[in-house]
């Protein structure tokens, strides 16, 4: 099986996602809910916020957004086939090892942590907020939501 960006969806639509920077890391149920209660505080105009758990973990990607890939240590675009094949080899383990060498300077890395232009990145946990309205969470309430979930958080904007 290969991994593939999936794009199809009929509406458009903006979504705002917080994922856990470790890939595995799951918020217990209680905190979830108080996540999404507090997000609802602050971004009252959003047509949804929920929680999503996977049983493996996923590319949160950014979706239309999603234009390429960058080296975080020497800050050239990567090559979008070595990419596609690292990620193929990464989603037959489920992603549970994400373990690459960059191919420009070959520094050992991981996957989650190459610089996505948007944003992207891998986790079992999502919080996802619907069309927030052109509204987001400043750094003191991402703190805060990131205080709930007890997990640094990184955030993903996404369109569809
Ligand atoms: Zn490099």
């Amino acid at each position: 099986m290969r991994f593939e960006l999936i794009y199809l969806n009929p509406m458009s639509e903006n979504i705002l996602a917080f994922i856990p920077t470790d890939p595995s890391f799951v918020p217990d149920e209680r905190d979830q809910s108080k996540a999404r209660k507090l997000v609802a505080l602050f971004l009252p105009h959003a047509d949804e916020i929920k929680t999503v758990v996977t049983n493996e973990i996923e590319f949160i990607s950014s979706g239309a957004n999603f234009a390429r890939v960058i080296c975080p240590y020497c800050d050239i675009e990567i090559d979008m086939n070595w990419w596609t094949e690292a990620m193929d080899k990464a989603y037959k383990t489920r992603f549970t090892n994400l373990q690459v060498n960059t191919p420009c300077c070959h520094q050992l890395t991981s996957l989650n942590h190459l610089k996505y232009d948007w944003a992207s990145g891998f986790a079992r946990f999502v919080l996802r907020v619907r069309n927030p309205d052109g509204t987001e969470l400043d750094s003191e309430e991402i703190r805060r939501l990131e205080m709930v979930l007890k997990t640094p958080l990184w955030k993903i904007w996404a369109h569809y």
